[in-house]
C-alpha cells in the first residue's frame, strides 16, 4: 500500500535560507534565489529550468581566495562541473584559470574569453588533435597521466617546434579503508601514475626534448567531506617533490587537484579556507609554502549555486509506491541515475503540512529515471518543485535521450535574471542528421 503520512516533511519546515544554500530562501511562502521568485521564473521560462545564483558562486570562490591570501596560488575552475559559457565567463572575470579535459572544453574557454595561459589540461585520454590545439593555444600545463602519453605529447610538441609544459599526475594511494568515498587517488583506477613509479617517470620526462617539466599534480577524488585524506595526500605528494628535486628536476608548481565536497544532504565538508589553512601549514612546515600552488575545484564552486525547477505532471498511486511524475528526467539531471545521488526536492510554493510519500520520477523510459526516492511531499499537478544542489554535474552531463531537448539556464544576480542558455529545440536536435 502507498504510505500516507501527516508528519510534516523536512522540506515543508524550511523557512529562511535552505541548508547548504545561503542564497536560496523562503519569503512569504515562496522560494527565491537571491531576489528572484522561482515560481515566476518557471512561469516565464518554462521547465525544466536550471537557475544559478551569482552570489553563491562568488561566495564559494571567495572562500578559496581567503584561504590563499598572500600566497602564490592559481585557482583553475574544473569546468566539467558546469561548462556553460556564462559560468566560465564569470570565473574568468574573477581571475580564475580553467582545468580542461578535452579539446571541446578548450574551445569553450576561448569562446568565454578565458585566459589560455591559465589553462591546465587533465585527463587520461588526450588525443593528438587535442594536444596540438592546446599546444598552439600555449596553455599553462598538461597534467600527464601515463608514460605512453608522455611519448605522444613529446612527439606532437616536437612536430610543432614547441615544448609542452607538463606535470605528472601522481596517485597518492590514500588509504581506502579509512576513506571509502575517495576513489580516483587509489591503486586500481585508471587515473595517474603510481607513487612508486613517479620518480622514474619524471626522469624519463625530463630527458624528452619536447617536454618541459614544470610541476606535479594529484587529484584524489570528488565529494570529499573529510580533511584527513587531503592531509595524507599532501604528505605523499611532498615526499615525491623532495625525491624528484633531489634527482635534479625542479618543480615550479604543486597542483593539488579538486574534489572538495558540498552539502547535499547534511554533509559537512570543511570550508575551503579552513581546509587550506591546514594544508598551507603542512606546506610551510616542510618549506614549500612559497611554491606556486594550483588547485582544480569544480563542484565546490558551483554545486550549491544551482537549483533545477521542474513541473509536476502526474501523481500516480502505484501498487507499492506513490509516484510524483515530473518533467525533468535523468537526461537533464543524471546524478541520481548515475550515482544514486541524493538531492533535496522542495515545492517552490509552501504548503500545509499534510504529505504523502513519493518517488519523484521523470518521463524517460527507464526504471533508473528517478530524481528522489521516498520523499514526503504535498503537491498537485501543475506545481513546480525545486531540485537543490544541481549547479554541478547536471547540465554538463545532460543528454538528448528520448529526444528530449536540453533544459534552459538562468543566471540570477539579486533581482536580475538572465537567460544564459535557451531551451534546446527539436530543430536544434535534428540539425545534425540526414535522411537516407
Ligand atoms: C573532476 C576533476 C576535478 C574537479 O573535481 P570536483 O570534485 O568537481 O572539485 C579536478 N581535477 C580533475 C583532474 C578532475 O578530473
Amino acid at each position: 500500500m502507498p504510505t500516507q503520512s501527516t508528519a510534516s516533511s523536512v522540506q515543508n519546515e524550511l523557512t529562511g535560507p535552505l541548508p547548504g544554500h545561503p542564497h536560496v530562501h523562503r519569503q512569504q511562502g515562496q522560494l527565491f534565489v537571491e531576489g528572484c521568485s522561482l515560481n515566476d521564473l518557471a512561469a516565464q521560462h518554462g521547465t525544466p529550468l536550471f537557475v544559478y545564483s551569482k552570489a553563491a558562486m562568488r561566495g564559494a570562490l571567495a572562500a578559496y581566495q581567503r584561504g590563499f591570501k598572500g600566497r602564490n596560488a592559481q585557482i583553475c575552475y574544473a569546468m566539467k562541473a558546469n561548462s556553460s559559457l556564462a559560468i566560465l565567463q564569470f570565473f574568468a572575470q574573477q581571475g580564475c584559470g580553467f582545468d580542461i579535459v578535452s579539446g571541446g572544453e578548450l574551445a569553450r574557454v576561448k569562446a568565454a574569453g578565458g585566459d589560455l595561459s591559465k589553462v591546465i589540461f587533465s585527463g587520461v585520454g588526450k588525443t593528438r588533435t587535442e594536444m596540438r590545439a592546446a599546444l598552439e593555444a600555449h596553455i599553462a600545463c598538461f597534467n600527464v597521466e601515463s608514460e605512453a602519453e608522455l611519448s605522444v605529447l613529446n612527439e606532437v610538441a616536437l612536430s610543432l617546434g614547441l615544448r609542452a609544459r607538463i606535470s605528472v599526475r601522481v596517485n597518492p594511494n590514500v588509504d581506502a579503508k579509512t576513506h571509502p568515498y575517495i576513489s580516483t587517488g587509489l591503486k586500481g583506477n585508471k587515473f595517474g601514475i603510481a607513487h612508486e613509479d613517479a620518480l622514474s617517470v619524471y626522469q624519463r620526462a625530463a630527458a624528452l626534448p619536447g617536454l618541459h617539466v614544470v610541476g606535479i599534480d594529484c587529484h584524489i577524488g570528488s565529494q570529499i567531506t573529510e580533511v584527513d585524506p587531503y592531509l595524507e595526500a599532501m604528505d605523499r605528494v611532498l615526499d615525491l617533490v623532495a625525491q624528484i628535486e633531489a634527482a635534479g628536476i625542479p618543480l615550479h608548481h604543486i597542483d593539488f587537484g579538486g574534489g572538495l565536497g558540498i552539502d547535499y544532504n547534511g554533509d559537512t565538508p570543511p570550508a575551503a579556507d579552513q581546509l587550506w589553512a591546514l594544508l598551507l601549514a603542512k606546506l610551510d612546515a616542510r618549506g614549500y609554502g612559497q611554491r606556486q600552488l594550483m588547485i582544480e575545484p569544480g563542484r565546490s564552486l558551483v554545486g550549491n549555486a544551482g537549483v533545477c525547477l521542474t513541473e509536476v505532471l502526474y501523481l500516480k498511486a502505484g501498487e507499492q509506491k506513490n509516484f510524483c511524475i515530473v518533467d525533468a528526467a535523468m537526461n537533464d539531471l543524471p546524478r541520481p541515475a548515475m550515482y544514486q545521488a541524493f538531492h533535496h526536492i522542495v515545492p517552490v510554493l509552501e504548503h500545509a503540512a499534510e504529505t504523502k510519500l513519493y518517488d519523484v520520477v521523470g518521463p524517460v523510459c527507464e526504471s533508473g529515471d528517478w530524481l528522489g526516492r521516498d520523499r514526503f511531499l504535498n503537491v498537485s499537478p501543475g506545481e513546480v518543485l525545486a531540485v537543490l544542489s544541481t549547479g554541478a554535474y547536471c547540465v554538463s552531463m545532460a543528454s538528448n535521450y528520448n529526444t528530449r531537448g536540453r533544459a534552459a539556464e538562468i543566471l540570477v544576480e539579486d533581482t536580475q535574471a538572465q537567460l544564459i542558455r535557451r531551451r534546446e529545440s527539436i530543430e536544434d536536435q535534428l540539425a545534425l542528421e540526414q535522411l537516407l
